[in-house]
């Protein structure tokens, strides 16, 4: 059985799939590893790292897509990745299969059995394999040291003979993985941090990281699903929120937003008039702008200045973070295709609980049904 890792196409991405370190335990499954050529050079993995732990460095894609049994990916590989793989061949990653699912089409048409990253249950057995947390951790951290560094103001509250300097103040909308990061890295730099969410649950973490927790009363309507993930909310509940937020806002130096409910369209927090309400100078990071934003305002992948706010709306801020971030996803892959390969051969039982909910189709049918109904009715056999 031969595993593949390809060079990520997606510009600017500078993840791998699997680091050098992480072949030798591969290799230890008994199967054979291909890296592409140059594959984890913006990790600074380079080739050489990858043959000395054992693998095989080629430079033709076409052939080592061709040969492989299984692709490892951290993005969704272009379709003439898919077109070109033997039938009946793996491929995991990142594949947008709620946000994108008709970019799936092709494991229908090519037979393909494909596990998305994204899908990975949230249960303690899956912890190790979680990695929309492992990047979304990153995120956070990286989100905080950027609005730092376009802040004109420092974070901490300083003493100096040239008098006190007063803290920043961090707002953070959404305290899931990224939230939660983004409290606990601005409170490190010793700013005075709040932040919202929907859940209740989320206070106690909010406020064991030292922050103040925000509470909208919500009339009691249910806030989370059964995966612990946030439901989407009638514009009524989410009117309530945004004037609490608006008024926060005022005195924000800093606004984190992390807001996402899953396959769903980002929930709007932070209105137009609320950004008008900051103060000149503040800055704005829009984590959820994959999704379309939490903020009207932002523009996905690109930093605008509206009335003298700074407003950043970064696509991939773990991919800025290559080495953690490539590090920590090799682990989270090593975990699940340990569920997936027993004695060099892929065994895939649908029925284990963290197998069969990642999988979203097996020799070409869509197993995922939020993804086969958005292919119906001509992909789903
Ligand atoms: P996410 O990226 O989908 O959303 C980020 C945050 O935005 C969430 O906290 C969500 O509640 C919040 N949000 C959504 N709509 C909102 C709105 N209208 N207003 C305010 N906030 C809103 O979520 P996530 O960070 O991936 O994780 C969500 C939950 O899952 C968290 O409780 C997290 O601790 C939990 N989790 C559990 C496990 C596990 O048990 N293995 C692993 C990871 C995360």
């Amino acid at each position: 059985m031969q595993i593949t890792i390809l060079r990520e196409t997606l510009p600017g991405e500078a993840r791998v799939a699997l680091l050098p370190e992480f072949i030798k335990k591969l290799t230890a499954f008994k199967v054979e590893v291909a890296v592409e050529s140059g594959a984890g050079n913006a990790a600074f993995a380079v080739d050489s790292d990858y043959s000395n732990a054992g693998a095989k460095i080629s430079a033709n894609r076409a052939e080592l897509v061709a040969s492989t049994d299984m692709l490892l990916a951290i993005n969704r590989p272009p379709a003439n990745d898919f077109a070109g793989l033997k039938r009946g061949s793996v491929i995991i990653g990142f594949l947008k299969p709620l946000d994108e699912p008709g970019a799936l089409e092709p494991l229908v048409a090519h037979g393909l059995t494909a596990f998305a990253m994204e899908l990975m249950p949230r249960i303690t057995r899956a912890q190790a394999m979680d990695a929309l947390s492992s990047m979304a951790t990153i995120a956070g951290y990286k989100a905080v040291l950027l609005a730092a560094s376009h802040l004109t103001r420092m974070f901490p509250m300083l003493m100096t003979a040239a008098g006190t300097v007063s803290p920043a103040r961090v707002l953070v909308l959404g305290a899931g993985v990224a939230g939660l990061q983004a409290i606990a890295t601005a409170r490190r730099l010793g700013a005075v941090v709040e932040a919202y969410d929907v859940r209740a649950v989320a206070g106690e973490q909010v406020r064991s990281l030292g922050a103040t927790f925000l509470e909208v009363d919500l009339g009691g309507i249910a806030t989370e699903d059964s995966g612990g993930y946030a439901r989407e909310l009638s514009e009524e509940a989410l009117n309530r929120g945004r004037d609490l937020i608006a008024s926060r806002a005022r005195s924000a130096d800093v606004i984190i937003t992390t807001a996402q409910v899953p396959g769903r369209p980002a929930p709007v927090l932070l209105t137009e008039q609320a950004v008008r309400g900051m103060k000149r100078g503040s800055v704005i990071v829009d984590l959820a702008a994959s999704t379309g934003g939490n903020c009207p305002l932002s523009r996905p992948g690109e930093t605008v200045v509206r009335e003298d706010i700074t407003i950043m709306a970064p696509l991939n801020l773990a991919g800025t973070v290559p080495a953690h971030a490539s590090q920590l996803y090799s682990r989270n892959i090593m975990a699940f295709l340990a569920l997936l390969i027993q004695d060099g051969q892929l065994k895939i039982d649908l029925q284990d609980a963290v197998v069969g909910p990642a999988c979203v189709s097996f020799e070409g049918k869509i197993m995922n049904q939020r993804v086969a109904a958005a292919l119906e009715p001509t992909a789903v056999r």
